[in-house]
């Protein structure tokens, strides 16, 4: 079964507002089996909302509407739904009962434009809204469902847990989606794909998604089958053989972030982790520390952007950093070595390297990236050259850093 979901309101349509509400109900959707294959945003005009439901009921058998419920002159939804399926509009006195008895709780007197929220599309079905007050409508067509939700989150989430989840269940036939999400770290997007797609472009289902980050790369592959167990093989038949050539690249299995991963890995070997921060300006720390927990491992850190202040606080050679420069093998290495030294970590982590715009006084391009990593055997460098804005080679470079720590755990 496929569903289709339309946005409503005009000011998703600005830049300061955007539709969430359609990830939501995704998210529940394909909890039941049900893709969603088209969603639209449109503004608060009746023709061109119309428009939209009745393009959505030809070609989808479910279809959710959220937003444009409210009293007010532009809350077309009901009209244009009415308008598109060609059915009345019926004032329903009860509604207005229960609406002014709302209002007279909240000590406050209903408007009488509120009055229009009670209009039912004819022969749909009510649904209550236990957290506002515009009510919802379910109809059903001869071969689609059609839902109107209300725009606010709070009051859409409810009134679709509470009364679609259960109506849906009972019309859609039982269906399991089960996703397989494999992370890489370190890896071009474009060098994974011509590795990969072979075994994956063979299959319809499961499908395969991929989804690209600074030095982070997450594969989903979807599968739909009628049970659970079939849902599990064909991941592992599909998802096997895509292990198998990436082999240790894959850092998780199961969604989780790299931080975590390597968190893990220290907790379990009861080992300690300090850093050295230059052109990441901390935000190595930041990843580290977002995961809860990360005390048992995590010492601390030094921001040390300034070439004086790797001096003084790691110890890093001033000739070091005068002949090699400061974005250099030799000064990642004194950082790390230094870390290492004054915290007494296991491991110790070091990033220097240029993050641009502006190569600033550094011999080095932008997107040159030294990562140091210090243990009880020495101390080794990676040398990278990223391409990007700022904020992406500093992404990459906290990834790469976090990825050398995996590996050399994991050796
Ligand atoms: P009411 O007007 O009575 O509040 P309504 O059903 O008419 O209810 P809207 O006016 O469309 O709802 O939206 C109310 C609020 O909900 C707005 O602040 C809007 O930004 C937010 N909202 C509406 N649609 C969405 C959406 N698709 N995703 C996220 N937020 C939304
Ligand atoms: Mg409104």
């Amino acid at each position: 079964m496929t569903a289709e979901i339309i946005a409503v309101g005009s000011e998703l349509l600005t830049p300061q507002r955007v539709d969430t509400n359609s990830l939501f109900l995704t998210d529940q959707l394909n909890g039941l089996g049900v893709e969603v294959v088209t969603k639209s945003v449109i503004g608060d005009d009746l023709n061109r909302l119309a428009d939209a439901v009745r393009r959505a009921v030809s070609r989808s058998e479910i279809v959710i509407l959220c937003g444009g419920l409210g009293p007010t002159e532009d809350d077309l939804t009901r009209d244009a739904v009415a308008a598109a399926l060609d059915r009345k509009l019926i004032y329903h006195p009860e509604i207005t009962e229960v609406l002014e008895q709302r209002f007279a709780q909240l000590k406050r007197k209903m408007v009488e434009v509120n009055k229009r929220q009670a209009f039912l599309i004819e022969g749909a079905e009510m649904l209550p809204n236990e957290r506002g007050t515009a009510p919802g409508q379910w109809i059903a067509e001869s071969d689609a469902h059609v839902m109107l939700l209300p725009g606010p989150p709070h009051e859409m989430k409810a009134m679709f847990t509470r009364h679609c989840l259960p109506r849906l269940a009972r019309i859609v036939p039982r269906q399991v989606i089960r996703t397989l999400v494999l992370r890489v770290a370190g890896m071009p997007e474009s060098d994974l794909d011509q590795l990969i797609a072979p075994v994956y472009k063979k299959y319809d289902n499961p499908a395969t998604t991929i989804l690209a980050a600074a030095g982070d790369i997450q594969i989903h592959l979807r599968a739909r089958c009628s049970t659970e167990g079939e849902a599990a093989a064909l991941l592992v038949e599909v998802g096997w053989p895509i292990e198998l050539l990436l082999g240790e690249r894959i850092y998780s299995r199961n969604g989780q972030p790299l931080e975590e991963v390597v968190g893990e890995m220290l907790r379990e070997r009861h080992s300690t982790l300090s850093v050295a921060e230059s052109c990441t300006g901390g935000l190595l720390g930041e990843r580290i520390t977002s995961v809860a927990g990360s005390s048992a491992y995590f010492l601390g850190g030094f921001i040390t952007y300034a070439s004086r202040m790797k001096v003084e606080w790691l110890g890093v050679p001033e000739d070091i950093i005068a002949r090699c420069g400061a974005v250099s093998k030799e000064t990642a290495e004194a950082m790390a070595m230094g870390a290492r030294r004054r915290t007494g970590s296991t491991y110790a982590l070091a990033i220097t390297g240029v993050a641009g715009p502006d190569a600033g006084g550094e011999k080095a391009p932008v997107g040159t990236v030294y990562v140091g990593l210090a243990d009880a055997t020495g101390c080794s460098v990676l040398h990278r050259q990223f391409i990007g804005d700022r904020t992406r080679i500093r992404q990459f470079a906290t990834q790469m850093a976090l990825d050398m720590l995996r590996r050399r755990i994991a050796l």
